[in-house]
């Protein structure tokens, strides 16, 4: 497995593979990797011959008084875990490398990028489109995998896909818990143990709200409530949003109906977390 922060290396690199008619699939990460990340390079090494994991804290996708400084990095832990995954290329560049001093283009998405996180967090999927456009260009795919815990997110990016042009497929991975039912997260570093505990209100909102809709409720506010009840009992939590959408369109809906994306994100303490859960009815 090779490491490297040069755009013109990954380049140079993934060209060699395609001369060989070699596949390539790309796994963007912010890097602290998890068994979350796992998953997906376990997938794409499954799906393809060559497998890209770029390891990058996205500057231009934290706002001003986001956690951009404090964000956690372990590139040594990371490399072993690529490696055991079957990862064949770390692109781990410098920002300096990705946004030059007069950078000034961006992607910029509406609709799909306003609610839920990007009605909290602004600037976030203008920072995360922009920079999942570059690695494309950069690595050129064919394939890229993207977790469904970033559930917006990856609407985002399919959207993107799609309304640009880009010949990439989009594979969306199930997301991966602890044995407790908390998502997986590079986030989960910054709970104290009591905010640890605190912190499994959101999978117990979302197992109850998905065991409501398995046992027949469609009404979402009814469903949203049962949730919110949850969550508001637990006194180190406040919640963001609890809402429930289209899971392509990202628009509220108040039945579930068709493929339903149910969502929350709550603060622990100073932590923001997130989780949902999709479901085709
Ligand atoms: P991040 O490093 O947090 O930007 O995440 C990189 C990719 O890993 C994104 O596509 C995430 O959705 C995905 N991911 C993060 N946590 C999990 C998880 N617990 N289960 C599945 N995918 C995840």
């Amino acid at each position: 497995m090779e490491i490297t922060g040069a755009v013109d290396e990954v380049r140079k690199q993934v060209k060699e593979w395609r001369k060989q008619g070699l596949s390539v699939g790309l796994v963007p990460t912010m890097g602290y990797l998890h068994e979350g990340h796992k998953s997906l390079i376990d997938r794409a090494a499954a799906e393809n011959d060559k497998v890209v994991v770029s390891d990058f804290v996205n500057p231009i996708q934290f706002g001003v008084n986001e956690d951009l400084a404090t964000y956690p990095r372990d590139i040594e832990a990371d490399k072993r875990l690529c490696e055991q995954a079957g990862a064949d290329l770390i692109f781990h560049p410098e920002p300096e490398e990705m946004y030059a001093p007069d950078f000034s283009t961006y992607v910029e998405m509406q609709k799909v990028s306003e609610r839920l996180c990007g009605k909290t967090r602004p600037t976030h999927f203008r920072g995360v489109c922009t920079v999942v456009c570059k690695l494309f260009h950069i690595v050129m795919p064919d394939r890229a995998y993207f977790g469904q815990k970033d559930a917006q997110q990856l609407a985002v990016i399919r959207r993107m896909v799609r309304d640009l042009n880009i010949d990439i497929e989009i594979v969306g991975c199930p997301i991966i818990r602890e044995k407790d039912g908390l998502a997986k997260s590079s986030r989960n570093t910054y709970l104290n143990p009591k905010e640890r505990k605190a912190a499994l209100v959101l999978s117990k909102a979302v197992f109850c709200g998905e065991d409501m809709m398995k046992k027949g409720e469609r009404d979402a506010d009814t469903i949203l409530a049962a949730m919110r009840k949850l969550i508001e009992a637990e006194p180190l939590a406040k919640i963001d949003y609890v809402e429930m959408v289209d899971a392509d369109r990202i628009e509220p809906i108040t039945k579930a109906e068709g493929r339903v994306l149910t969502a929350l994100a709550v603060y622990i303490g100073k932590t923001r977390l997130i989780d949902n859960f999709i479901m085709e009815v």
